[in-house]
């Protein structure tokens, strides 16, 4: 069995060289590793350097980082944007104190850059899922995740019809929001990921918990976890262009 883990935090994880191996003997075959500022993307490209054809980058300024997008953090993503798989963590969030059209701002300069280099997006789009839909479609963006989806079904139902895809974490176990967005879902559109290092239930997470949110996803499907795996791991390398 083979999965991919297509949302992780890597560089926060405290033993990146024992997760990966725990992950590896539970079947992950390739992280997306997401950055969110200068120095997590600096730090995501050398973690992918020195994990190749396992961890594969992707970079971007993450809407809690919109106050420190400064031109050199910009231009560091424009200038290395082909070597990733993807311009990620980048949306909007409106519970955070960050300005709203400051985030804006820095999240049309991501897609643009997404654009510029034909690569796939990593939507951030908690309390702001119609703007983050919006703003792709405004901007012809084509292939992108709506990263852990909790947001209105009415919503969600645009996101699948413009072929946008939405990825599944382990708040499927107990998040009826996120359940009925996976549950509305075809399995043709869904990834798996963990968001690495967030705490679900209070257990920090590592990628190797992906098997966990296969688990609850085939269920919910119906399908063995050895198909959903199948099925979602070609959803992954299609997205994103993973070759293995
Ligand atoms: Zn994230």
């Amino acid at each position: 069995m083979r999965l991919v883990d297509t949302h992780a935090h890597v560089d926060e994880l405290i033993d990146l060289d024992g997760a990966i191996e725990r992950a590896r003997i539970k079947g992950v075959t390739a992280v997306v590793a997401v950055g969110a500022s200068l120095a997590v993307n600096t730090k995501i490209l050398e973690i992918a350097q020195e994990h190749p054809d396992f961890i594969y980058p992707a970079i971007g300024i993450h809407p809690a980082e919109a106050e420190a997008a400064s031109d050199e953090a910009l231009r560091f993503i424009d200038e290395n944007a082909d070597a990733c798989a993807a311009i990620g963590e980048i949306g909007l969030d409106y519970s955070y104190r960050v300005d709203k059209d400051l985030q804006k701002a820095v999240f049309k300069k991501m897609l643009e850059v997404a654009e510029r280099h034909d690569k796939p997006v990593s939507l951030h789009s908690r309390y702001a899922w119609d703007e983050v839909l919006s703003c792709v479609l405004d901007k012809e963006i084509r292939r992108g995740v709506f990263h852990w989806y909790t947001g209105p079904l009415e919503t969600l139902e645009k996101i699948l019809d413009c072929g946008y895809l939405v990825s599944a974490t382990p708040a499927i176990e107990y998040s009826m929001k996120h359940r009925e967005a996976i549950e509305r879902a075809a399995v043709e559109s869904i990834l798996l990921e963990t968001d690495t290092p967030v705490k679900y239930r209070g257990v920090t997470s590592e990628p190797s918990h992906v098997i966990r949110v296969a688990d609850a996803v085939a269920e919910i499907k119906n399908l063995t976890v050895k198909r959903l795996a199948e099925i979602t791991t070609s959803n992954a390398c299609k997205l994103f262009g993973l070759q293995f």
